[in-house]
Formats: C-alpha cells, structure tokens, sequence
C-alpha cells in the first residue's frame, strides 16, 4: 500500500512537476537595484543550483515538453535574461564558468536605436553563436494599453528590425512589464511565435498555456534560495 502511494506520488510529481524559469535583468548595476542581480549573487545563484543537482537546461526543452503534455523534470532550471542590458557582458564570465546557458529576450528599439545602457546588435550577433536570442517587443510598450492594430505595428516592426539585424526570426515573445490579456495572446499569434512568457513568480508546468508560460524572478541570494526550498 505505501508503494503503491509512494509511486503515485512520484507519478503525480513526474506530471505536475514544475520547473523554474528564471528571470534576470541587469548584472553589477547597484544603481538600479530592484533589476539587479550582483556578480557575487549570480555566481551564489548558479553554485547553488550545481550543488544542489540541478540541471540548467535551454528554454525551447521546457517548451517543447509544454507543447507536447510531456512531464517536466523538476531538477530542470532555465535561465531568461529580459531587456538586453550591456551589464550582461560583465556576467558572461560567470554563465561560461558554470556552462549555463541562457535565453535573452531583446527589447529591440532600445538596441536599434544604441539606449546607453543596451547592448549593440554586434554584440548580440556574437552572443547568438552560444546562446539563444529572442523577442521582448519593439518599443517594450504596455501591451494592454494599445490597440490591436498597434500590438501588431510593434510586432512587425520589431520583428523586422530583428531579422534584419540577427537573420532569423525569434520563436519565443516575453510580454514587457508581463501584460497581457487573452486577446493579446491571439494577436501574437498572427506571428510565427511558439510560445510567449509571463513573469509572475510561479513554476512552469506542462498545465500552462504555451502562450503565458510563466517565469520567476531571481534577485538576491536568500530571495533565490526561498524559491527552492519551499
Ligand atoms: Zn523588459
């Protein structure tokens, strides 16, 4: 009888498990500190995840697993990076260090347009050989905000300023400010995205939508051992 409930239990965990998809932002910048992540906190963060037998894994074998119903492994971390911020240079030591990859979701008029504190397409054109580069909005506007026509406008406009600049189109679309709403799910769609994500502070699980897969935050250290220990 405690077999077989210890073997549901496993069962149920394989199925329902939820899997950490980390967010981060920028790297060493103390003077934005609610977006910041030091370098001594980012290499704590991913000591603690080889100590601690997890695996960093790319985002497109979580999605995959999401689209297809397949179990996910709890013992699976991916790391996002949102924006696109020139500190993430700075971090790259680190992620190469413990051979981490990561997804960088690029806010792309930020880039095109040389913001101070953006990385330039070069460096993303060098940063796509090891990692994967996808899509944060044209002008990161308030996607609720806008009218459908002109969630389409930044979408278009983005995606072709990305493709001129990285050659390829992204697949996967992190909503800025992580807003939106169903109708803006389905205009997305009108885009060849495979999934779109959500930063809400809870696991992914193979029971969310393709469309607002859902990441966490990761800050300082005691914040980012709280979520694994709970
Ligand atoms: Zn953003």
């Amino acid at each position: 009888m405690l077999r077989k409930l210890l073997l549901l239990t496993s069962l149920a965990l394989a199925l329902f498990g939820g899997v950490k998809i980390l967010s981060y932002h920028r790297f060493d910048e103390p003077q934005h500190p609610s977006m910041n992540v030091s370098l001594k906190t980012l290499e704590r963060h991913l000591q603690y995840l080889k100590t601690h037998g997890y695996t960093i894994v790319p985002l497109r074998r979580v999605v995959e697993n999401i689209k297809k119903g397949e179990p996910l492994d709890p013992k699976w971390v991916v790391i996002t990076i949102d924006d696109g911020y020139k500190s993430l240079l700075k971090a790259l030591p680190i992620f190469e260090k413990y051979d981490a990859t990561f997804t960088l979701f690029v806010y792309v008029q930020a880039v095109d347009e040389g913001y101070g504190d953006f990385l330039r397409w070069h460096d993303l054109r060098r940063l796509a050989k090891r990692y994967d580069i996808e899509f944060h909005s044209y002008a990161h506007p308030k996607l609720t905000k806008l009218s459908k026509k002109e969630v389409l406008q930044d979408t278009l406009k983005g995606l072709h300023i990305f493709y001129k600049n990285l050659a390829y189109y992204p697949r996967y679309y992190a909503y800025p400010y992580s807003l939106y709403n169903e109708e803006i799910k389905q205009t997305i769609r009108y885009f060849p995205f495979e999934a779109a994500f959500a930063l809400n502070n809870k696991e992914a699980d193979i029971s969310c939508d393709p469309y607002a897969i859902n990441r966490v935050m990761a800050a300082d250290f005691a914040q980012f051992r709280k979520l694994f220990e709970k």
